[in-house]
């Protein structure tokens, strides 16, 4: 037994396999090829002088760009805030990505990782930030070591001078760490555990220090909103509502995979016009409209604009739009088991209402009937008691099959 309680021969076998392992680097538009399309060219202006600040947080804000990560909370307002708190300031990009059927930043960072670098760094010039740390899921090897790679290349090129301190952390797999608070904490070498608010992130994060938050999609955009215009962004949705979603479709249809389409889209549509239709054999009888947290939708509520705030009156919301489609040929009840079981599996056990309550949960949803009342009185206490996001969403598949699909539970 090695000193990290490793027994050795399985330490060895360990080594062996790693040593046979190539780490593949995705096909992707490297610096070179980024700086030839213009990239880094509006981080230089900026830097120059010839763009201030404040254009670019009226930009975001015009385009109504909100945090994508699931929060949705308003980008250029966030830049504000954490500007206006004291220095030093820093900097935490959340690409964790741990979020059940949501793979769009590993999609987007395989493919054009310096469209979100340059996002990150015009994100810093502007709050005044010298050190940012990206921390990216374990699992994520391929996407991990390329970010590595075109990270070197830019601080050897140096596109503006004095670039930020960049420090790229590896998480260790804990669902909880994509949650902003818990994710501080890990990157500090702690346990991820969420931490109470306030203070808020902004005002004391990583290290004490005022933090600006993102998740990376939402830096990802920032360069096309501010050379594109924020009309441009603002412009592209549907049904009342503004701006692009990444919707992350996986499940009973035909072309699965990551789909830039109009906010506001609903699942028919989406399906319909981006997917290729439902599959062969397979018809809408319901839908994840956010992973596992979001709850889960019955094919009736399939004209749902999806957005932020429109999914809330029905028990739901979008998250990071991991939108999985259901057919005739699955269950909602077996899904609702199977977030909760994961739920109880990745709860950090800080607080009793979700340490508790998502085993408790998951108890009544694998007998045979259930008993609804009791279930609804859990799922409130947890809503109302849990400390974070984690506990308070994981009633909602359960609440939603008694909601909407009482014929699988009659
Ligand atoms: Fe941890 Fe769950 Fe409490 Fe969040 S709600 S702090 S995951 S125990």
């Amino acid at each position: 037994v090695g000193q990290q309680g490793v027994p050795a021969a399985t330490a060895q076998s360990i080594a062996a396999a790693l040593a046979g392992t190539a780490v593949a680097i995705p096909a992707h538009i490297g610096y070179d090829e980024y700086v030839a399309g213009g990239g880094y060219a509006l981080l230089g202006d900026c830097v120059a002088g010839a763009r201030s600040g404040e254009s670019l947080i009226a930009a975001l804000e015009h385009a109504g760009l909100r945090g994508l990560g699931g929060a949705g909370f308003p980008a250029g307002r966030k830049w504000r805030i954490v500007k206006a708190e004291a220095g030093p300031r820093l900097m935490a990009v959340n690409l964790d990505e741990g979020e059940p059927g949501t793979f769009k930043d590993r999609a987007y960072l395989e493919r054009d990782p310096h469209r979100f670098l340059e996002g990150m760094l015009l994100a810093a010039w502007v709050v005044g930030i010298r050190d940012i740390y990206v921390y990216v899921r374990d699992e994520y090897h391929d996407a991990r070591a390329l970010l590595g790679t075109e990270l070197a290349r830019l601080q050897a090129a140096a596109p503006v001078p004095d670039l930020p301190t960049i420090h790229l952390r590896r998480g260790a797999g804990a669902y909880i760490c994509g949650e902003e608070s818990a994710m501080i904490e890990s990157i500090e070498g702690k346990r991820g555990m969420p931490r109470l608010r306030p203070p808020y992130v902004a005002q004391v994060g990583l290290f004490g220090r005022p933090t600006l938050e993102h998740n990376f999609e939402t830096l990802y955009w920032v360069r096309d909103i501010v050379e594109r215009g924020p009309e441009w962004f603002a412009g592209q949705g549907r049904h009342g509502r503004k701006g692009l979603r990444s919707f992350s479709v996986s499940g009973r249809v035909r072309e699965p995979g990551v789909k830039l389409a109009p906010a506001g889209i609903t699942v028919r549509e989406l399906i319909a016009e981006y997917c290729g239709g439902m599959a062969d054999g397979h018809s809408l009888y319901g839908y994840l409209p956010g992973g596992a947290s979001g709850g889960i939708l019955p094919a009736a509520l399939g004209d749902v604009p999806l957005d932020f705030d429109t999914l809330q009156p029905h028990g739901c919301f979008i998250g990071s739009a991991a939108v999985i489609v259901l057919s005739q040929h699955d269950s909602a009840v077996a899904a609702a088991r199977n977030t909760m079981r994961f739920f109880r599996d990745e709860s950090c056990g800080q607080c009793t209402p979700c340490r508790v309550g998502t085993a408790k949960a998951l108890q009544l949803i694998e007998a045979p009937r259930w008993d609804t009342a009791l279930l609804g009185e859990l799922g409130q206490v947890m809503r109302d008691a849990s400390i974070c996001g984690l506990g308070q969403a994981a009633p909602n598949p359960v609440d939603c099959v008694i909601r909407y699909f009482p014929q699988e539970i009659a």
